[in-house]
């Protein structure tokens, strides 16, 4: 069970879950070499309030899970005020 927030420069620790945001991913990873195996796995991250503010937890190709800066993509429809996607030619 996850116990501080992911964001590595602000491991504030969790104490209530009803602050930040929770955020579960299949980091199911397959083992090649000697004897192939797949172990199965959900785990859970935390974000404090602050921080998913500012951040969302995402995963990546490898099933690694990584921090990104919420201003720097589209996450959703809400609460995201509008921006012109090219500046205005002047
Ligand atoms: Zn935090």
């Amino acid at each position: 069970m996850v116990n501080h927030c992911a964001n590595p420069e602000c491991c504030k620790p969790l104490h209530y879950l009803r602050e930040g945001r929770v955020y579960v991913f299949d980091v199911t990873r397959t083992v090649t070499g000697t004897g192939e195996r797949t172990t199965r796995r959900m785990e859970h991250f935390w974000l404090c309030g602050a921080c998913s503010e500012s951040y969302l937890l995402e995963q990546v190709e490898d099933r690694t899970v990584r921090i990104t800066p919420r201003t720097k993509r589209v996450v959703s429809a809400t609460m995201m005020p509008y921006k012109a996607a090219h500046p205005i030619a002047s």
